[in-house]
């Protein structure tokens, strides 16, 4: 069982610019949720001693590969080399921190079993600080990670939408996959995964297995694919896959489809993409509590 206390974090972890959910609330927080697990009894074989909310552990980068479109896939791993599962739930993400200090927060894709690893998805950004430094270093450098942080509750939901761009898709992979996994769940999942090009589509093979199970379905939405003609026939047979973006009566028929399903509404691409799920969500009445965005961008969202 491993489930020592959170530990307290150093001034250094603190960026000290009044961030709304402060590395020293996020203590105060994890430290509750360890005197309730205490008090109820509930230990777990997670290795929380390994991943903190609240203090840098170090991970070293196992693998890194290219996926196109400027996206890298990279796997983490606690170091030195640990057996057991990191305690992240789909949807949360955790902190990276490079050796001068600089952190940017990322969503994992995948989690190893048993080799406290995970995997994620980057984009890399023309002048983009984090991203232009990750990209030099190599396998076996060394990075600091906490977390996890964030996350949408689902349950009590019939039903979950989710409108991922680029890759913003990672945040909705894991919780997919996870919730499939599961025999008993009867939620129904609905993928809308907008993409510029079907060679940039991301885990598309991880995709066309999800759609192939009965109460998932992916429809991906390619905005800049040039020659169609050419594209359309390197299609999958299960995959469902539409020219251009999402316009508003493609709304409104996704919205309608789910009257008389309680349904949760996930939002995850860059500014404008998740302003115009937002708004279009909220034009056919969806009550914001049941829509979450999975904040993936730099600018906030205007409410209106
Ligand atoms: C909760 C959360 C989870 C995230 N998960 C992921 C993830 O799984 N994978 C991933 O690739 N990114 C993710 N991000 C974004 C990530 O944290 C960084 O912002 C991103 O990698 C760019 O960092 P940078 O320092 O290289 O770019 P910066 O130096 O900060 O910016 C460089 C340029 O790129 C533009 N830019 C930066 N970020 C974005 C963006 N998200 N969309 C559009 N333009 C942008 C900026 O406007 C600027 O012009 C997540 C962000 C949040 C808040």
């Amino acid at each position: 069982m491993y489930d020592p206390p959170p530990e307290p974090p150093s001034e250094s972890d603190c960026c000290g610019t009044g961030c709304a959910d402060c590395v020293f609330d996020v203590y105060d927080r994890e430290c509750a949720r360890w005197r309730r697990r205490r008090r109820i009894g509930e230990g777990d074989r997670l290795r929380r001693d390994l991943l903190s909310a609240t203090t840098h552990k170090p991970y070293r980068i196992v693998s890194a590969r290219p996926l196109g479109d400027d996206v890298h896939a990279y796997r983490f791993a606690a170091t030195p080399e640990s057996v057991g599962r990191l305690p992240v739930a789909y949807t949360q993400h955790v902190h990276i921190r490079l050796a001068d200090g600089l952190s940017r927060p990322y969503t994992p894709v995948a989690l190893g079993d048993d080799d406290c690893s995970f995997d994620v998805l980057i984009k890399a950004y023309l002048g983009g600080r984090f991203t232009g430094r990750l990209l030099e270093m190599t396998v076996g450098d060394v990075v600091a990670v906490r977390g996890p942080s964030g996350g949408v509750r689902h349950d009590g939901y019939d039903s979950i939408v989710m409108f991922g761009g680029g890759t913003g898709v990672a945040a909705f992979v894991g919780l997919i996959g996870s919730l499939l996994d599961n025999d008993k769940c009867e939620t129904l999942l609905r993928l809308h995964y907008l993409c510029k090009t079907l060679d940039g589509v991301l885990m598309r093979k991880e995709l066309a297995e999800y759609a192939a199970y009965w109460n998932c379905s992916v429809h991906l939405y390619l905005t800049r694919e040039h020659d169609w003609s050419q594209c359309s026939k390197s299609f999958w047979y299960n995959e469902n896959i539409t020219e251009g973006r999402i316009s508003q009566d493609g709304m409104a028929e996704i919205i309608d489809r789910q009257q008389n399903l309680r349904t949760l509404w996930l939002i995850c691409g860059n500014d404008e993409f998740n302003q115009y799920f937002f708004n279009s969500l909220q034009n056919h009445n969806i009550k914001q509590d049941h829509i979450q965005l999975l904040d993936n961008t730099v600018k906030s969202l205007k409410i209106s």
